[in-house]
């Protein structure tokens, strides 16, 4: 059985064919408090995202993303990549805002337009993570100790970046 959370708030229970209601309520009403929490954080990180002009705020990027912003980030990046030895090819910049950064199997590495707004230090984990993912193709645990080597305080920034948007 799982149970999932929408950005809406709706909550949603898969259930097996074997299994029966009475079993899936007590599934649920066991689960009770954790739905409830995680239903409020969905609906705040909701209200937060909306309460936010992205669209007015993306236009008045977009030079900057095109000029000296783009330079900065390439520079960033490449400083980095340095810094952990790892090599890349090429960095896009995205529209996106569902996802925040990817690395292929090309070694290709693109980045959603909101680097560009976001905190300094979500920025730097956001980059030494995509970079790291060029060593490590998972969120295996050498992963996650190659990135705290150059981001100590990872954990805190990541639960951070879930309420960042
Ligand atoms: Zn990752």
């Amino acid at each position: 059985m799982g149970i999932t959370i929408d950005t809406d708030g709706s909550v949603e229970v898969r259930i097996p064919r074997w299994v029966t209601y009475a079993e899936a309520e007590m599934f649920v009403m066991e689960r009770r408090d954790w739905i409830v929490k995680s239903r409020r954080k969905m609906l705040e990180k909701k209200a937060r995202h909306d309460s936010r002009d992205w669209d007015r705020v993306k236009a008045e990027t977009d030079p900057w993303i095109c000029g000296d912003g783009g330079r900065l980030l390439r520079k960033k990046v490449a400083d980095w990549a340095e810094k952990l030895g790892v090599g890349y090819n090429r960095i896009t910049i995205r529209d996106t805002s569902t996802r925040w950064g990817s690395c292929s199997g090309k070694k290709n590495l693109s980045f959603s337009w909101k680097i560009f707004v976001m905190p300094e230090h979500l920025a730097d984990y956001l980059i030494v993570h995509e970079l790291t993912h060029l060593r490590y193709m998972n969120h295996s645990a050498e992963f996650w100790n190659m990135v705290r080597t150059y981001i100590p305080d990872c954990k805190t920034i990541k639960k951070e970046f879930e309420e960042y948007v």
